[in-house]
């Protein structure tokens, strides 16, 4: 058993930023725990053609300039690599891989259970971001399927899906980007519960950031549920989406009734026969290992709308409105399908 001040658990943007600013503040002692075998977070995993091009923009590390950006790089090696220079550049505290599995009260403060032994500690900061979550929707009949079913998490490229039939369901940027990169080749349906809305005008990240972030932190300190970041933020018009609509792939279906062996059973009674669904339903905070301490409350929210006190959770938004690294003058933190 290991004692310590603070425990930062995950290494993503978010963990990384907490870090800096604990060994800045000159915090007694702390250790920062990543379920990650390496740095990148969330961002070892992106699929293959997110490059520093079509990433929505990346804001730095704090007190860490972003290098010059190669437009192709995946973003899965670049971006890791910056947060790997930010870690050594920075000698922080971090172990991996070790997974939280859960925290407890222990008196004034925290016992936390790992895959690699406890520790105790007067406060926790949760960065554990979404990914480890993807969102997958009840639907009648899904376990009837014959064909492949996945979640956007599990995308790798179009081109295991050339000349195939896919549902596409999700109405955020990671559902347009799927959608016409696999569109290109593919005869695809575009299904969505709502119909979506676009945002007219750029997304400037000191204007509509810092108000897309305040929106965010007032549903979480009001206790209440919050929503994905598009219900936030609105669509944007990337260059997916805009290449998308020019191709006339932008046909939005109303959500299917019923998912079948061969295909879905459509809003108006019709029947689509399909060979792949792809979820693109986005993702929740992973906070399993949080339950033992009851944060939730009956509005499916966190904590009870008090200030936030010791634990702290980082919000999904986690990048702070400035400089985006990336494509300029598109977008500010990123909308989550
Ligand atoms: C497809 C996609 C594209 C995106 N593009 C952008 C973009 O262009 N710009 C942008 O700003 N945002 C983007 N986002 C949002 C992006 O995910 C966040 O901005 C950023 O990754 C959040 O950082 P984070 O530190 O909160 O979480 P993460 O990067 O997810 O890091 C969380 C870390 O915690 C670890 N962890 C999780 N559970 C545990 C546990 N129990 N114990 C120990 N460690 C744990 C994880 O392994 C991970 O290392 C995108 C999201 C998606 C899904």
């Amino acid at each position: 058993m290991r004692r310590v001040s603070v425990v930062v658990i995950g290494a993503g943007q978010a963990g990384l930023s907490a870090a800096y600013h604990l060994k800045r503040r000159g915090t007694h002692s702390f250790v920062v725990l990543d379920a990650e075998p390496a740095p990148g977070g969330a961002w070892r995993h992106r699929w293959e053609s997110l490059t520093m091009t079509t990433v929505n923009g990346i804001f730095d590390l704090p007190g860490f300039p972003s290098p010059p950006i190669d437009a192709d790089e995946p973003s899965r090696v670049a971006v890791p690599r910056y947060f790997a220079a930010f870690e050594e550049a920075n000698d922080l505290p971090i172990q991996r891989p070790v997974r939280v599995s859960e925290v407890r009260r222990n008196g004034a403060g925290y016992w936390i259970g790992t895959d690699h032994g406890t520790w105790l500690a007067d406060g926790i900061i949760n960065a554990t971001g979404t990914w480890t979550n993807p969102t997958l929707p009840p639907h009648p009949g899904r376990e009837t399927f014959t064909g492949r079913q996945l979640h956007t998490s599990d995308y790798v490229s179009a081109a295991e899906f050339s000349g195939q039939r896919v549902a596409v369901v999700g109405g955020g940027i990671s559902a347009l980007e799927q959608l016409e990169e696999i569109s290109r080749d593919a005869a695809t349906f575009w299904y969505t519960r709502r119909e979506p809305v676009f945002r007219e005008g750029a997304f400037e990240p000191e204007e509509a950031g810092r108000e897309t972030i305040a929106k965010v932190v007032a549903d979480v300190e009001a206790g209440r549920p919050t929503g994905s970041v598009v219900s936030y933020t609105g669509l944007i018009w990337t260059p997916y989406a805009l290449a998308a609509r020019e191709r006339g792939v932008l046909r939005r279906r109303p959500m299917f009734t019923a998912i079948e062996p061969t295909g879905v059973r459509e809003a108006d009674g019709s029947f689509t026969p399909v060979d792949v669904i792809l979820w693109a339903t986005g993702f929740r905070p992973a906070l399993k290992h949080l339950e033992p301490l009851g944060l939730r409350n009956d509005r499916a929210g966190s904590g009870s709308g008090e200030p936030r006190s010791n634990p702290v959770c980082t919000s999904s938004v986690s990048a702070r409105p400035s400089r985006p690294w990336g494509p300029t003058g598109r977008a500010g933190p990123r909308s989550v399908p």
